[in-house]
């Protein structure tokens, strides 16, 4: 069955194979790159070789109450769009005006005129908006008037706009990060609305040609003069966040990883080399960190792993994704970059996807439409009743499953046997694309970030992604079979201990699986703090598996990208219930079948033998029928990634009571020194490859921002950190010497009688429940002693105010000088604690 994409204007011009010229959105022509599938007719068998991978891939209204019809007419607006993918998403109801971009155009400024240079003819007839036109702006030919030129200007200013939007952009405000970068003097106003034709501009360059560097003398040269801060502003703030100038072309690589100027910025430790941690470490070295990347694997690429498959003789071989495989969407794609930069052509995944039943013959195409259409709407009653909840009662949530099933049984829908069954196939989609049981996703936030969805066509990077790590990963410090084991962290930096050795560093970049932190594999010292650890516990980490078959032919024809197998069992509508043909793209005849949902946690009990004579049947039970022999395989990989001590599942998903927010809570850094990327912490593109790739760019952002804040005002660090404060708190769990309310830390460097002490009096407040007020103050050892010796508390106090005229304050007015007398304090705690602060061995 074919099925269409959502109207977008104007029309795609991608064929079945599109080139890497992936973000430009669609009404730049892309060229069509035909290539024919390629099929091995030489039906010759040899024995299968099965591999069963355990690392893991390793090659080894009630319904008694009337019930009205799904009545189509009650429902504005068209049905969702209709495709057979790995998410089936995008409901017209839940795109919230605010989220995101909003996906209106609208020109953010309403003279773009002020921005652009002209040339002296062009400017002729141009409103005198007084101010000098400098340089001028180079385009191709147009022999229109004046008017023409300006509204040329103004599409150009709209499409220019589109590509910014399809990075992620908003249309006419400042990201946050933009505004926390300070790109502009003042949020809104001209300068505001400049800024973002000026950013746009510079982002679209470079995207026209995103194998050069693009200077920012580039970017000025069609820009007036009088915005050169601007330019300046927005250049840097694109460079420094990885949104221009990124990738693997040679010119890019060369700039890239060319060695600082001057002294290293900082060290810093990133632990993972999957796609987040290798894009992180990369663009890390471009701003001049010093990084050492520590992988627990024997290999880079993490959750993206192609294997390399193929017979005894070598003669039939295959590349196949066991993990991340198509890129969701390819309309500002950092991968669709990628793979332009490398000069490799996407392969668009047609999305033809027959549907068979269990007895091997086509779902009727009437039903297979009425069916996909009452699903549909289903999600769509789901998103009423949801924003209605929301309005009413922020904090209830039930799963997908429940409030889905609730309607199907109000509203009669699929109580046939084969309607059943195919509405058991879409679920099993949903659970596929949330690698999640429908029991488990949050009805309230499941598809949060659909908003975001990254347009365009979905396809398959041929030889299979480990193109894209393989060349990211060359000439990085990467130490493989390095198993982080404990991150300890304080005011003066990380202390990393992996595989019997211990690394220091000034700050550590986490990007392991959400699995990984939610079994405490690694141990934070001091613990994450408690909204960090509740938000790992409330998202969710499902699981999705596959098994990869490589076949001596295509004997199941090279037009199709996808085919669905239907299955009786409600409990096993997981089970093979996808196959993707790879052979258009991975060098030979290879099908890959998907198992989700419940099916996927007992998949991994299965001998992998077992599973594989199970797809098998399945394949037999189509094709037999229409006369076409099913091959012995020549060889065979099952997944395992839910027994993967590295990752503990496939991809995250918002699990009931989870939301959104809780992405960006796994993105928060802690103390300054421990920051976190990889796809959970990706709010907007969650469980993709180019979420992680998006993550890692994010935080080497983060990190040149907080290095920079270090250097520029060292005082106002510490004050602003609420974890160091509560920090304080903890070194005065063990002062040094207590005396009635007061309690004493002494400086470690000296027991010199004039060296500085911080003394904390607890007074009590009256008010029951409100605990203790704390104020504190610097004052000298020998006057600490003095103190020590009178009693009572009250005189105590006396004299230190009036005698010895010591200023106490609260927490936040500490001065600088007991800020960095409590660095040394927290510093030899730490080395106490992990005796030195070198690299060494621990084992
Ligand atoms: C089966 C499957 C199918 C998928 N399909 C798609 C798809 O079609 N499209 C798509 O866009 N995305 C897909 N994804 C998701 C995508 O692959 C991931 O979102 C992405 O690769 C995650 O990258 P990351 O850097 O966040 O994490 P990872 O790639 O997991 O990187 C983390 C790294 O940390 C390492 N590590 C873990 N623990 C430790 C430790 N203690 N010490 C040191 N190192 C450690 C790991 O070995 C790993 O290399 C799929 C994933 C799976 C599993």
């Amino acid at each position: 069955m074919e099925t269409t994409d959502p109207p977008q204007p104007p029309p795609p011009t991608v064929s079945d194979n599109v080139t890497g010229n992936d973000d430009i959105p669609n009404f730049y022509a892309t060229p069509n790159h035909s290539c024919l599938p390629k099929t091995i007719p030489e039906p010759s068998v040899s024995k299968p070789h099965l591999n069963d991978i355990s690392e893991p891939i390793n090659e080894s209204q009630p319904a008694s109450e009337a019930k009205p019809e799904l009545a189509p007419a009650a429902d504005p607006g068209p049905p969702p769009p209709k495709k057979r993918r790995r998410r089936k998403k995008l409901f017209t109801d839940m795109i919230s005006t605010s989220a995101g971009s909003g996906f209106r155009v609208l020109r953010p400024h309403p003279k773009p005129s002020t921005v652009y240079s002209y040339s002296e003819t062009e400017l002729a007839d141009e409103p005198d908006d007084g101010k000098p036109h400098i340089l001028h702006r180079r385009r191709g030919g147009g022999t229109g008037g004046s008017n023409s030129k300006l509204s040329d200007l103004a599409k150009e200013v709209d499409i220019e706009a589109l590509i910014a939007i399809s990075v992620g952009f908003p249309v006419d405000s400042l990201t946050e990060e933009e505004i926390e970068a300070n790109v502009v003097s003042q949020i809104g106003g001209d300068e505001q609305a400049n800024y973002i034709v000026v950013r746009n501009h510079i982002l679209a360059r470079w995207r026209s040609n995103v194998s050069l560097w693009l200077t920012k003398d580039h970017a000025l040269e069609s820009i007036r003069a009088e915005h050169k801060a601007l330019v300046s502003s927005a250049y840097n703030f694109l460079l420094h966040h990885g949104y221009i100038n990124f990738g693997l072309s040679p010119a890019i690589k060369e700039m890239k990883l060319k060695p600082p100027e001057g002294a290293p910025k900082a060290n810093v430790i990133v632990i993972g080399a999957g796609l987040s941690g290798l894009v992180a470490a990369r663009q890390l070295i471009f701003l001049g960190f010093k990084v050492v990347v520590l992988e627990g694997r024997a290999r880079p690429g993490g959750r993206v792993r192609t294997k390399k498959m193929s017979g005894d003789k070598d003669d039939i071989v295959a590349a196949a994704d066991l993990g991340g495989s198509v890129l969701t969407g390819i309309n500002g794609n950092p991968l669709g970059v990628l793979a332009r930069q490398l000069g490799v052509p996407l392969h668009k995944v047609r999305d033809i996807c027959p549907l068979y039943l269990p007895n091997g013959r086509t779902v009727n195409s009437d039903i297979d439409s009425k069916v996909e259409v009452s699903f549909n709407k289903l999600l769509d009653r789901v998103c009423k009743l949801r924003q209605a909840m929301l309005e009413e009662v922020r904090s209830v949530d039930v799963s997908l499953g429940t409030a889905l099933e609730t309607f199907r049984r109000v509203y009669n829908v699929a109580e046939d046997y084969q309607e059943r069954m195919l509405l058991d196939w879409h679920l099993a989609n949903l659970e596929y694309a949330n690698a999640s049981l429908m029991s488990n996703l949050s009805m309230s936030y499941w598809d949060q970030d659909d908003p975001y969805e990254m347009g365009g066509d979905h396809c398959f990077m041929p030889g299979g992604n480990e193109t894209f790590i393989r060349s990211l990963a060359e000439d990085l410090p990467i130490f493989y079979n390095r198993t982080v084991e404990s991150v300890r962290y304080a005011v003066d930096g990380v202390l990393v201990h992996a595989g019997g050795q211990a690394y220091r560093g000034d700050m550590v970049l986490c990007t392991v699986p959400l699995g990984v932190l939610k079994k405490e594999m690694i141990q934070f010292v001091p613990e994450l703090p408690q909204r960090k650890r509740d938000a790992i516990e409330r998202l969710g980490f499902g699981l999705l598996n596959k098994v990869a078959i490589l076949f001596p032919y295509d004997f199941w024809g090279g037009d199709i990208d996808t085919f669905g197998h239907l299955t009786d069992n409600p409990n096993t509508r997981g089970e093979f219930f996808l196959f993707y043909s790879y052979s258009s793209v991975a060098g030979g005849p290879l099908l890959v079948a998907l198992v989700a949902g419940e099916a996927a946690i007992k998949f991994e009990m299965m001998s992998p033998v077992e599973s594989v004579q199970r797809v098998l049947e399945i394949l037999k039970s189509i094709f037999s029928p229409k006369g076409i022999a099913v091959p012995d395989p020549v060889q065979a990989v099952c997944t395992r990634w839910g027994q993967d001590r590295f990752s503990y599942g496939s991809y995250s998903y918002v699990a009931i009571g989870a939301s959104g927010d809780d992405y960006d809570i796994l993105a928060e850094s802690v103390g300054d020194r421990v920051f976190f990327a990889g796809e959970a912490t990706n709010k907007q593109y969650p469980a993709t490859m180019h979420g992680a790739f998006l993550s890692g760019m994010r935080e080497a952002a983060n990190i040149l921002r907080v290095a920079k804040r270090w250097s520029m005002v060292p005082a106002e660090r510490s004050y602003s950190a609420t974890l160091e404060n509560e920090d304080i708190d903890e070194l005065f769990n063990a002062p040094d010497l207590t005396f009635g309310s007061f309690s004493v830390l002494f400086d470690p460097r000296s027991t010199d009688l004039e060296s500085n002490s911080l003394l904390r009096i607890a007074l009590k407040v009256e008010k029951s429940g409100a605990g203790c007020l704390h104020l504190y103050g610097l004052i000298p050892r020998k006057l600490v002693i003095e103190l020590s010796k009178v009693a009572g508390d009250l005189d105590r106090i006396n004299m230190l105010t009036r005698d010895f005229r010591v200023k106490l304050v609260g927490k936040q007015n500490l001065c600088y000088m007991a800020e960095s007398l409590l660095t040394f304090i927290r510093s030899s705690r730490l080395r106490a604690l992990a005796k030195d602060f070198v690299v060494e061995s621990t084992s």
